[in-house]
């Protein structure tokens, strides 16, 4: 009797493992695809910009906001891109 309850927790145990290996795999590769994703949308962005960059007929002002040692201190009042060929070329 003792040995049969034993070897139930013991299978219990197993199931419960492979349970949380599943999960553990599974959430490895949701964090695969999401990055796959994210790099996906970076690219998307950049390449957005780029047209943007091109196309805005851009109305530069000063940014208050950045630091005194940044040296994109331009932003666009209707695009809210900085005035750096460099970033988008
Ligand atoms: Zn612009």
């Amino acid at each position: 009797m003792e040995q049969k309850s034993n070897t139930g927790d013991k299978m219990h145990e197993s199931t419960e493992l492979m349970a949380n290996l599943n999960i553990l795999n599974q959430c490895k590769k949701d964090i695969g695809m999401h990055r796959k994703k994210i790099d996906n949308l970076e690219d998307e962005i950049k390449e957005r910009e780029k047209i943007i960059f091109n196309s805005c007929k851009h109305e530069w002002h000063y940014d208050e906001t950045s630091g005194c040692c940044e040296k994109n201190r331009y932003i666009c009042k209707t695009c809210k891109l900085y005035r750096n060929p460099y970033f988008y070329s």
